[in-house]
């Protein structure tokens, strides 16, 4: 039920990379067998502070299947220094609860497309597209090429690489800013992941691009991706905008 608020309880936190926590959230019985999301969306965590009610969202990164099969909704949360929920989650213990509002958002998948898929994001914003596998193998088995483009800082704050590390149709490269060494077999670039769109052979009749995480990476990525000729129907984008409140 897009929207709805729903009870929830944290029963697990994995630290999954130097900054990164994969939360997982368990819905009271009876609201969670009617919550449905399209891999793509995101919820809004709501939890209460000495009294003050706080709203974030974070993209949802286990995939439907997962979700009916575990009963589980999963977010990574890149950690903030001094930030409200990421000083709460570091802390939650399991059975913390919340509510979850949702789901949101329209950065979902279509069942065909005209010419290659690109999917980049930054830090936590692989999430949705870890969501998206099963589609993503569906669409390279109908012959669409697929290609995921992650960004982070240093290596020790990679997520999820190896879930499409293993994904032998889908082509993904990890492009790190500020790491001196790179390791060539692991598909590691250096720089940012719109150095990485020349590579690519863009047909700017066909191909679609989605965009997630850090707003200033998506501005620049709409840019490059603009003077390459592609039109603002082929560039999806969900930025990741700080709340603050
Ligand atoms: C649609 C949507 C989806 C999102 N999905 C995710 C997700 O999947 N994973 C995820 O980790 N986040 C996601 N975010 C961001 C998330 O909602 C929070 O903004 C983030 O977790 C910071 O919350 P906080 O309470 O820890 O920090 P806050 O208390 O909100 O921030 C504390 C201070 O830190 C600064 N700050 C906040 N965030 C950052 C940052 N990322 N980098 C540098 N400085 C910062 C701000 O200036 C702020 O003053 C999403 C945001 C949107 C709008």
């Amino acid at each position: 039920m897009p929207g709805s608020l729903l009870s929830a309880k944290l029963v697990n936190t994995e630290q999954i990379s130097s900054n990164t926590l994969q939360l997982s959230f368990e819905l009271v019985q009876d609201e969670r067998e009617c919550f449905t999301f399209i891999a793509g969306q995101f919820v809004q965590l709501q939890f209460e502070i000495d009294g003050k009610i706080y709203k974030r969202s974070y993209s949802i990164a286990n995939t439907p299947d997962d979700f009916k099969a575990t009963r589980q909704l999963e977010v990574a949360l890149s950690l903030v220094n001094g930030g409200v929920a990421s000083e709460l989650f570091k802390k939650a213990a399991p059975g913390t609860e919340l509510n979850i509002a949702g789901p949101f958002g329209a950065l979902t998948l279509p069942e065909t497309f005209p010419g290659q898929l690109i999917l980049a994001g930054t830090g936590t914003g692989i999430a949705p597209y870890r969501s998206m596998i099963p589609q993503l193998k569906a669409l390279t088995d109908k012959g669409t090429p697929v290609t995921v483009l992650m960004g982070f800082r240093y290596r020790e704050e990679s997520i999820y690489s190896d879930d499409f590390a293993q994904l032998s149709n889908i082509k993904h490269r990890t492009c790190l800013s500020r790491e001196s060494r790179l390791n060539t077999a692991e598909y590691e670039y250096a720089g940012h992941v719109q150095d990485q769109f020349d590579a690519l052979n863009l047909n700017p009749e066909e191909d679609v691009v989605y965009l997630c995480g850090n707003p200033c990476m998506i501005d620049d990525c709409v840019t490059i991706l603009r003077d390459r000729g592609l039109s603002p129907r082929q560039i999806k984008r969900e930025k990741y905008v700080y709340s603050g409140h």
